[in-house]
């Protein structure tokens, strides 16, 4: 028995003619299209038939409150009139050009990027998604520093190309462990599950960056190009670095001339409540990537903002990358349609405000309430709920990298009551757009009330 609501398709069509579109695009799919990070005989995968606001319509018509954004993108959510307005204006004047070209598009948006990113931060590069930012972030580092070395994080997802899989802290990376030199991991703070053995965030942060200062003395300072770091690690478990710790890889960078790339893909664009993540911290990164957010979504967009020292070294000599497609006029339209929003609507000031006053308090009490929650922790519109089996050992609903039928239970329990979140292994994360309601995020707190009575159900202790 399921509680989702038949709500009427926003697209105004008749329900059995979208669910017949629906199916024949699930026929299509299943016979052509080749799926993301799966074994194409065992993907089943969710028609959407339509989306508006914080809310999608799945094949049959059902309403489901997301509580996803997608992959964590669409911030403005779902549709905004505003910027399909734009698409659409964009497409009738101009919808491709060389980027050798100047295009006011891409002109405005790079400047409105550069407005809001901290720092000097002031020129911008544009690519077609996240990962490909994160591999022009890692190049320019290396012509910048001319070493080769890159470290990264476990806990940590920067991307599924070559470079950028390799920098990646997850078991994403494990299969494809192979295309580069150079790269090596570190661990990060992560208080509820400490390398460090440590009992409070100081001691966390003190020691988290002493393993680092030592990993680096080991590695050979000299030999290293960039540090990379998401200002707040996304799907790897929404792991809010601990008061001073980003100020001290800041400043562990400046001591090694190492360059300090923050990787703002998942959480820029006001997912955390700021414009950028790593504003909550007071730092200035030398180079700062994002995608997602920056336009939701509406048509593919990444890039990497520049700091001016690594301008500089551009200067006068070409920078040696390029894509076709930088600074598309379709994809930028929408960035510059979708910033004016965000900054009209306060989109950014209500991501902050439902953070502090309805998602964050709401799901705290879930978590006294429900003996399966280890932990949440978030900021903004960015949570996760960390789901135990035993919250003595805090051993996780499944196990890292892998499902478990827990979780699969939990999840499926999610969707049979309308909620799709995002979800990670012994992890949910309740990422909604930042526009959502207090009303949404009360709807979504209450049906994971009803869900993790599911898995509270399968607690040991
Ligand atoms: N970096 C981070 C922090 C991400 O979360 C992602 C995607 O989820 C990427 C990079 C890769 O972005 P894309 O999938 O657009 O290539």
């Amino acid at each position: 028995m399921t509680t989702t609501e038949r709500v009427a398709l926003p697209t105004g069509e008749d329900l059995e003619a979208a669910k017949a579109r629906g199916r024949r695009a699930y026929e299509l799919d299943r016979e052509h299209v080749f799926h993301s990070w799966s074994a194409q005989a065992h993907v089943k995968p969710m028609t959407i038939l339509a989306a508006e606001g914080s809310y999608v319509w799945d094949g049959e018509g059902n309403r489901l409150l997301d509580f996803s954004s997608q992959m964590v993108n669409t911030n403005i959510g779902h549709q905004h009139p505003g910027v399909v307005e734009a698409i659409r204006e964009q497409a009738a004047k101009l919808c491709t050009i060389s980027p050798a070209h100047v295009n006011d598009a891409r002109s405005e948006a790079a400047r409105l990027i550069a407005e809001r990113t901290p720092g000097d931060l002031n020129r911008v590069f544009f690519t077609n998604g996240g990962a490909d930012a994160v591999e022009h972030a890692i190049r320019m580092a290396r012509l910048h520093t001319g070493r080769h070395k890159v470290l990264s994080r476990y806990r940590s997802y920067h991307g599924g190309t070559d470079t950028a899989i390799n920098v990646t802290g997850d078991p994403r990376r494990w299969p494809n462990d192979h295309g580069n030199t150079g790269v090596v991991h570190f661990h990060g703070p992560f208080l509820y599950r400490s390398q460090f053995h440590a009992e409070n965030e100081a001691q966390e942060t003190e020691r988290a960056l002493a393993h680092l200062d030592q990993l680096i003395r080991f590695e050979g300072p000299d030999s290293i190009a960039a540090i990379v770091l998401e200002s707040v690690p996304g799907t790897a478990g929404i792991m809010v670095p601990p008061p001073g710790y980003m100020a001290g890889v800041r400043e562990i960078c400046d001591r090694y001339g190492i360059v300090f790339i923050a990787d703002e893909v998942m959480a820029g664009f006001g997912r955390t409540g700021r414009w950028f993540a790593i504003q909550h911290f007071d730092v200035v990164p030398d180079l700062l990537t994002f995608a997602k957010g920056v336009n939701s979504g509406y048509v593919p967009l990444g890039g990497v903002a520049i700091g001016d020292q690594i301008a500089a070294t551009f200067a006068d000599r070409a920078y040696p990358g390029g894509l076709t497609y930088s600074g598309h006029p379709l994809a930028t339209a929408a960035a510059v349609a979708t910033i004016n929003a965000m900054t009209e609507e306060k989109i950014v000031e209500n991501a902050a405000r439902i953070g502090d006053d309805v998602l964050g308090p709401g799901l705290r009490a879930l978590a006294e309430k429900h003996p399966s929650v280890g932990e949440v922790r978030g900021l903004g519109v960015f949570w996760a709920i960390e789901l135990v089996a035993n919250p003595t050992t805090r051993e996780p609903l499944a196990p890292y990298g892998g499902s478990s039928p827990a979780m699969n239970e939990v999840l499926a329990a999610c969707k049979a009551n309308g909620l799709l979140p995002f979800a990670n292994y012994n992890r949910i994360h309740a990422a909604p757009p930042c526009t959502v309601s207090d009303d949404e995020v009360r709807e979504g707190l209450a049906i994971l009330d009803t869900v993790l009575d599911v898995a509270d159900a399968h607690v040991r202790s």
